[in-house]
């Protein structure tokens, strides 16, 4: 089959969207200019909302076996102990930072794509592009020939520097930071505690000390000197920064990976322009405290590939793809304010401003947006579309459990269609189900009615999801004919009450009525 979507860049936005594409029945070209795998650590946290999706993709088991669970950070001001982030209590299947380096997961996301028959073609490279009224046109290089070739839909998950984005001649508008980072991944020695996480934070620089897994850690310095690109500082540089924050006892030794980076605070003006998206690094930069880079373009392609998905085979209407751009878009906007914020708490970005204006951790008043640090950072507060009600649309469904042997959440939802999650104390009428059922037909097979019930018996539509003592009910604070409507994506979509079907008819008509017939095979 010729493929429909060019996937440009095979980091972990575009393979996350290539399986994402997959399960859909969507033929994509994954191409990746650089002709080996990738060897740098780079991103090492992989946060808790991250891993509910990625299980959805059935890789979450793996990568908790290959990562290292950090459920405790610990802040620091000059070496005294100012307060301590617990995610251990996070509202997750997942209630740690998984700290696992870039290239491993990577790794795995590449291996379910091989295993599922699906490659990154190396050595091959965008070099430009034009969009036409039903198709773009791309030009690429692939090994030594060039060619050009026509899709339905191109995706720039091409970096930072993304040719994609500069081909649509779209701006990559905001700041950089008058400061780089020194990293490294190594050993160290110390009698502090080896499961933590640790950020020493002094009035001229801060010093993260994360654990991996098989007694390594990762170190991440902050420098005020600007680092030339490409530099990697000495195992001598990294001793004399240990020295200067006098952190009692700590040594380190066998560095396997030296690197350096800049701190960025950038987002492309637009991440969709008729059929070309943008996705990952190439549509935001953030800062890297907090941990969002590879987090939010896993999020991306999470909320793009669905969309991308129902519109190419005939069900999602253009305003669907368009949910796209205005729903990441405005969680980038968040995204750049918040991480600008807590960079701000650990360098002392606003040392100048009125003491009422400082964002500097140790200040008393900005202890509160600390307390929120590990919900933040786990992207589990992420929400689209207006602030309503905690468990409303535009919030992630909450994870909740179950009793022992039944499915939890995470089991009920998911896997690549729609499920309307229905509260009912009697199983409902078959009259009641066909209502149900049709007000759903514009997704026409993309749903399933999942009944939240503790009764027992069978239905004429749907499966019932069993809840002896309301576990999931309570969780999900849903009355009786109450139902939720969640994405493919684990999004609430729409809350409401089988008394009025009408809200949710009109929404799903705008929404998934197929205005786009199926695409033509366009490539070739
Ligand atoms: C030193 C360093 C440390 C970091 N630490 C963290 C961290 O701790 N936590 C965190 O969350 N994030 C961190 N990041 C950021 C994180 O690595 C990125 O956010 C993440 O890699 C983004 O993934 P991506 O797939 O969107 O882009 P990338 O990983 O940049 O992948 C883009 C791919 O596209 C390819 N490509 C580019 N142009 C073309 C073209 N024209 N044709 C074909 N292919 C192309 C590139 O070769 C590349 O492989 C760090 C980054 C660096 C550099």
């Amino acid at each position: 089959m010729n493929a429909q979507v060019l996937i440009v860049g095979g980091g972990p936005t575009g393979m996350t969207l290539a399986l994402q594409l997959q399960r859909f029945g969507i033929a994509f070209r994954l191409i990746e200019k650089r002709p080996k795998e990738p060897s740098g650590s780079k991103a090492l946290s992989v946060n808790p909302a991250s891993l509910t999706l990625l299980n959805d993709l059935g890789l979450a088991t793996e990568l908790v076996a290959k990562g290292h669970k950090t459920e405790v950070i610990n802040l620091l001001y000059h070496n005294q102990p100012l307060t301590r982030a617990r995610f251990s209590r996070l509202p997750s299947k997942y209630p740690y930072f998984l700290m696992l380096p870039q290239p491993d997961t990577e790794a795995v996301l590449e291996q379910r794509l091989n295993d599922l028959g699906h490659y990154i073609e190396r050595d091959c490279e965008l070099l430009g592009l034009q969009t036409h009224d039903e198709q773009v046109e791309v030009e690429l290089r692939e090994g030594n020939q060039t060619r050009r070739q026509r899709y339905a839909y191109v995706v720039g998950c091409d970096g930072g520097l993304s040719k994609v984005r500069n081909a649509l001649g779209l701006g990559f508008t905001g700041y950089d930071y008058n400061m780089h980072f020194i990293l490294a991944d190594l050993c160290i020695h110390w009698d502090g505690e080896h499961q933590q996480g640790f950020y020493f934070i002094r009035d001229d620089g801060f010093l993260i000390l994360l654990p991996l897994k098989n007694g390594y850690h990762r170190i991440v310095i902050k420098v005020a000197e600007q680092c030339p690109p490409g530099y990697k500082p000495s195992l001598q540089e990294i001793r004399d920064y240990i020295a200067r924050y006098e952190i009692p006892g700590l040594q380190v030794s066998d560095p396997i990976w030296l690197s350096s980076a800049p701190f960025y605070n950038r987002s492309a003006s637009t991440i969709r322009q008729e059929r070309v998206f943008l996705a990952g690094d190439a549509a935001h930069m953030f800062s890297p405290i907090g941990g969002f880079g590879m987090n939010s373009g896993i999020a991306d392609a999470f909320n793009l590939g669905w969309k991308l998905g129902y519109a190419i085979n005939g069900i999602g209407s253009d305003a669907l793809l368009q949910s796209y751009a205005i729903e990441r878009e405005q969680n980038t906007h968040t995204l750049l304010a918040k991480t600008d914020k807590s960079t701000s708490l650990i360098a002392r970005l606003d040392r100048h401003l009125p003491a009422d204006e400082q964002h500097y951790l140790p200040l008393l008043r900005n202890r509160p947006f600390i307390r929120q640090f590990p919900l933040e950072t786990a992207g589990l507060t992420l929400r689209y579309g207006a602030p309503k009600g905690s468990l409303d649309s535009g919030c992630m469904l909450p994870y909740a459990c179950n009793s022992a042997g039944l499915p939890d959440s995470l089991q009920a939802v998911g896997q690549a269609h729609h499920t309307l999650l229905l509260a009912s104390h009697v199983l409902p009428s078959a009259t009641v189900l066909q209502n149900l059922h049709d007000a759903l037909a514009p997704l026409q097979a993309n749903v399933q009615i999942q009944v939240i019930s503790a009764a027992e018996g069978s239905l004429a539509f749907g499966q019932i999801l069993p809840d002896p003592h309301h576990c999931l009910r309570k969780a999900w604070q849903l009355e009786d004919g109450e139902y939720l409507l969640v994405r493919p994506d684990l999004f609430i979509e729409q809350r409401g009450h089988l008394d009025d079907l009408d809200a949710l008819r009109q929404h799903l008509t705008y929404h998934y009525v197929p205005e786009l017939q199926p695409h033509a095979r366009l490539a070739g």
